[in-house]
C-alpha cells in the first residue's frame, strides 16, 4: 500500500504514522527525519540541507527528490510505504508520480488529517516536552501529574522555541499556503481521503483503518 500523509503541524501526523506503519508493516519515509539524520551524521547532504532548514526554507528539489528516489528504490518499499513531509510542492508531486510510474506504481491514498487552525494554535502553544526522555504533554489536553515534571522520568518540561504564539501563527500560515495546491492536486486525481483530526487519537486511527482495510481487500481482488 503506497500512502502519503498530509496535515498541518500539530494535526497528529506523527502519532498516526506510528500506528499505521506498525499495523500495515510498511516503512515510514519522512524527508524531515532523513535530513535531520544526515545533519547529525555530518554528511554532505546534511551540510547542504542544514542551511535551508535553519532558515525555515524548503531544501532545493534536486537534493530532496534525489534522496526520495533513492529511498523508494530500497527493497523494503516493495510492499508499500508511508511518505510524510514529501511532496511539499506540486512540482515534487509530479516528479513523485513519475518516479513511481517508472516501476509501475502509484499512490493509493493521500491521508489528510484536518484540524482547524485555531485548535492547532491551542495544541501547539500548550505543548510541553520532557528534556530527558522527549515525551510530549499538553498543559490542558494531556497534563502531567506534577506541574512541570515528566510523568515517566521526572525530567524537567520545556516549551519548544518555535511553539510560541507568534511563530506558530507564521508556521501555520506558511504550511496552509504550501499545502493547498497539493490538496487540490490530489483531490483532482481522486485519491485524497479527509479525516477529522479533532477526534480522539484512537478514533482518527479507526477512521483511517476503515479506508486502508477496504483498500487491502479490493487490491487483493
Ligand atoms: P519537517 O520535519 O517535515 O517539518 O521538515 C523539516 C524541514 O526539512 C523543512 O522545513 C524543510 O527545510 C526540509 N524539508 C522536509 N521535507 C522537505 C521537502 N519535501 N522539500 C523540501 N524541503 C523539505
Amino acid at each position: 500500500m503506497n500512502l502519503l500523509l498530509m496535515g498541518l503541524p500539530g494535526a497528529g501526523k506523527g502519532t498516526q504514522a506510528e500506528q499505521i506503519i506498525e499495523k500495515y508493516d510498511i516503512p515510514h519515509i519522512s524527508t524531515g527525519d532523513m535530513f535531520r539524520a544526515a545533519i547529525k551524521e555530518g554528511t554532505q547532504l546534511g551540510k547542504k540541507a542544514k542551511e535551508y532548514m535553519d532558515a525555515g526554507e524548503l531544501v532545493p528539489d534536486e537534493v530532496t527528490i534525489g534522496i526520495v528516489r533513492e529511498r523508494l528504490s530500497k527493497e523494503d518499499c516493495t510492499k508499500g510505504f508511508l511518505l510524510d513531509g514529501f511532496p511539499r510542492t506540486t512540482a515534487q508531486a509530479e516528479v513523485l508520480d513519475q518516479i513511481l510510474s517508472e516501476t509501475g506504481k502509484s499512490i493509493d491514498h493521500v491521508l489528510n488529517i484536518n484540524v482547524a487552525p485555531e485548535e492547532l494554535m491551542a495544541r501547539l502553544t500548550g505543548r510541553r516536552i520532557c528534556r530527558d526522555c522527549g515525551s510530549t504533554y499538553h498543559l490542558i489536553f494531556n497534563p502531567t501529574k506534577a506541574e512541570g515534571e515528566c510523568d515517566k522520568c521526572s525530567g524537567e518540561l520545556y516549551q519548544r522555541a518555535d511553539d510560541n504564539e507568534e511563530t506558530v501563527g507564521t508556521r501555520l500560515k506558511v504550511n496552509i499556503d504550501q499545502q493547498q495546491p497539493l490538496l487540490d492536486y490530489y483531490r483532482e486525481k481522486g485519491n485524497l481521503r479527509d479525516f477529522e483530526g479533532s477526534k480522539p487519537i484512537d478514533k482518527v486511527f479507526q477512521d483511517i483503518e476503515v479506508i486502508l482495510n477496504q483498500a487491502t481487500y479490493s487490491s487483493k481482488g
